[in-house]
């Protein structure tokens, strides 16, 4: 008999599937090969697109990973679609609000303007941490233990790159992965519980997590 299948993030019944990570932060068309990951899920941890996600999806757009061929893919079809829906007109005024004028000094002594965005880490946070707990469930076939703390390091000095370069011989891929859209490397000692994660978004966004 098939064991009934449970949530990847509650362990209750589940009636539904989740995207790992969401679709949305695939540009079109989506990627058949490989498939997309899904992990079973209940109606209440399946919100196929929240407005974190959108915030996600949205503030990188502005970012780095904005200017890579999955960025801009993604900006053209969805950000600009998201934008004129009058729902998204409050994450519009949220993030045009965050944006400020610096001054960068460059190598020359000269001075140039620069547009930089101020993000809101909590909220990319609770996008990462769903992804982990997805990915978990994907790779070890169980839920991540409820007491499991999720520390989300979003990597952007040299120095975070430094330390995770160290660290990344431990790592081992993921089961999936897409070019230049997404992929991700773990480690879990068999005896213990815990785990390391490492997140690459379109080649320029990194995230290091241990749970
Ligand atoms: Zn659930």
């Amino acid at each position: 008999m098939l064991k009934e299948k449970t949530c990847y993030s509650c362990g209750e019944k589940a009636t539904t599937k989740e995207h790992v990570p969401g679709k949305n932060l695939f540009p079109r068309p989506r990627p058949s090969n490989p498939a997309l990951i899904t992990v079973p899920s209940c109606t209440l941890h399946n919100n196929s697109f929240s407005k974190d996600e959108e915030y996600f999806l949205a503030v990188f757009m502005f970012s780095n990973a904005g200017v890579s061929d999955a960025g801009s893919k993604l900006w053209e079809e969805k950000i600009h679609r998201m934008y004129k829906r009058r729902e998204a007109q409050g994450l519009k005024k949220n993030i045009a609000g965050s944006f400020k004028n610096i001054r960068l000094q460059n190598p020359s002594g000269s001075f140039s303007e620069r547009i930089a965005i101020e993000i809101d880490e909590s909220r990319i946070k609770n996008v990462i941490g769903k992804i982990v707990k997805g990915l978990y469930f994907f790779e070890y076939e169980k839920k991540m233990a409820s007491s499991a703390k999720l520390n989300i390091h979003f990597l952007k000095t040299s120095n975070d790159f430094q330390f995770v370069e160290k660290q990344i011989q431990y790592l081992k891929p993921g089961k999936r992965s897409w070019a230049g859209v997404f992929r991700y490397m773990h480690y879990k000692t068999e005896e213990n519980t815990d785990s390391i994660w490492l997140l690459d978004f379109y080649g320029v966004l990194h995230f290091c997590i241990a749970a």
